[in-house]
């Protein structure tokens, strides 16, 4: 197994987790870009959203999303970012969401350096 989130998932990696079920886990990022910055991931490898096709699994990682959301008490708002892909900045291949808040969050997208807005 070479992937950081499935050894994550088993414990064998370390992480902060504020949350878990059979199907999903979630834990604080590493590198946090706000106040709150957590990562939601399926227990199961699939290496972006292009692969998920489990109506159940998809489910439960919004909710998991917007209840971490809640207990983190980000009532001024938040933001649900998933890369999927190169053109995204995708740098761990293991599906995941990023719950980020905490403080305003600006614009949703910044122009890619040397690229057409
Ligand atoms: P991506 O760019 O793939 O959407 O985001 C990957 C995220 O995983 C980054 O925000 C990065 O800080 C986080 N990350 C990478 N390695 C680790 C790790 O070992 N532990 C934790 N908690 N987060 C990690
Ligand atoms: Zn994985």
């Amino acid at each position: 197994m070479d992937c950081i989130f499935c050894k994550i998932a088993a414990g064998t990696i370390p992480s902060t987790r504020v949350h878990e079920d059979e199907l999903v886990i979630a834990f604080r990022d590493i590198r946090p870009q706000a106040p709150v910055h957590v990562i939601v991931i399926p227990r199961a490898h699939l290496t972006s959203l292009q692969d998920l096709n489990d109506e159940k699994l998809a489910g439960r990682l919004l909710h998991v999303a917007a209840d971490v959301a809640r207990k983190e008490k980000l009532d001024q708002g938040w933001r649900l970012i998933a890369n999927s892909g190169e053109h995204a900045g995708q740098e761990v291949a293991h599906l995941h969401l990023h719950v980020l808040g905490g403080r305003p969050l600006g614009r949703m997208l910044q122009p890619a350096k040397g690229t057409p807005s």
